[in-house]
């Protein structure tokens, strides 16, 4: 339903965002808004779609509108309280709208069409300045919306490469920051170590006090590995029941002292009461390898893998250096 603006509307008018220290009762706009009309709008009547050029700005009065930016979107986006008002970005670039709006509940709107709004905006410059101020608020509000939108992306992605059980980071995130840390210490010529330390005997462990003592106990593991370190030193959880530490700045002397701390302090470690059961201690084995001159992390993993498999042959529970660079830490 449609109907033309009187004459004592003005009053009502005046206390639009749009209308704000507009001399409403000045004869160039007040012909001019005596050619624009209030249109009632049923429950999800669309007043702007993704499909068709926007003609008119949409001033809400009484009601509620709601803006989708999917076309099937559930949830909006935003809503347009009265005072408010659409329409107004794709009148001036002439572009079809890039969000869906329509009417949540009964509504009632003052429709502009685009020529009569382009004809106040050169007879009044309040409607300029107001119109300014609206679209500045429109950014305003799309940057919040950006902003918020990133800081999901980055909780998202901090999950994502974060391990759930141990909270230590995972396999992606090793690979990259890793690798990394390996590609500065070869441009810097500082020195980098990398320790590999798998659990003993763990799979006896989760046979004899069941897969969540096994799983509570990994936990106890990564927070005694983590603690000993320092700030800058790199820790993931490898696999299953394995870890990796990079340690930047740290040569195989320091890196063979820093593993024997690490392994006592997870041999020291207190696992906790599951069930109200004690659950045993546990020990883990660990490989120590230093960079060397053109080493990729592939290659030092592997050189600290087999370190590691040494101390497991040795009797586990225990520090071993890889092959060439244990001579140095004798
Ligand atoms: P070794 O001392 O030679 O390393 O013996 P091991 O038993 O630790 O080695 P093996 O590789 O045979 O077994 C590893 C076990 O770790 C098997 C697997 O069930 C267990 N495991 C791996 N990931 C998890 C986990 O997230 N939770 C639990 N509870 N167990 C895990
Ligand atoms: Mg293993
Ligand atoms: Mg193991």
């Amino acid at each position: 339903m449609e109907t033309l603006v009187k004459k004592h509307d003005i009053l009502l008018l005046s206390r639009l965002q749009l209308f704000r220290n507009v001399d409403l009762l000045s004869p160039a706009l007040h012909d001019l808004l005596g050619s624009c009309i209030y249109r009632k709008l049923a429950v999800d009547e669309v007043v702007l779609s993704t499909r068709e050029e926007n003609h008119y700005l949409y001033v809400l009065l009484k009601g509620r509108l709601v803006i989708q930016l999917t076309p099937h979107d559930d949830i909006p986006f935003a809503t347009v309280e009265p005072g408010e008002c659409v329409g107004e970005m794709s009148i001036i670039d002439s572009r079809i709208p890039y969000e869906k709006i329509s009417a949540s509940e009964e509504t009632t709107v003052l429709v502009i069409e685009r020529e009569i709004l382009w004809r106040m905006i050169s007879v009044s410059h309040e409607i300029s300045r107001n119109l300014l101020y609206i679209m500045s608020e429109r950014v305003r509000y799309s940057n919040i919306v950006i902003a918020d939108s990133l800081e999901m992306q980055r909780k998202y992605q901090r999950y994502a490469m974060t391990d759930a059980l141990t909270g230590l980071h995972n396999r992606g995130w090793l690979d990259d920051a890793f690798d990394r840390e390996v590609k500065r210490s070869e441009r810097d010529q500082l020195p980098l170590s990398l320790i590999m330390i798998d659990v003993d005997n763990f799979k006896k462990y989760n046979d004899d006090y069941g897969h969540l003592a096994g799983d509570h106990v990994l936990t106890a593991a990564a927070r005694s590995i983590r603690s000993p370190l320092r700030p800058n030193d790199l820790v993931a959880r490898f696999g299953g029941e394995e870890f990796a530490v990079l340690l930047p700045e740290t040569n195989v002397v320091n890196a063979k002292f820093i593993a024997e701390r690490l392994r006592e302090s997870v041999s020291k470690a207190d696992p906790g009461i599951l069930d109200e059961k004690q659950l045993p201690k546990i020990t883990i084995s660990l490989g120590v390898a230093a960079r060397k001159p053109k080493d990729t992390l592939d290659m030092m993993i592997a050189a600290a893998d087999v370190a590691m498999y040494h101390a497991k042959r040795k009797g586990r529970n225990r520090v071993e250096v890889a092959a060439g660079e244990s001579a140095k830490t004798k």
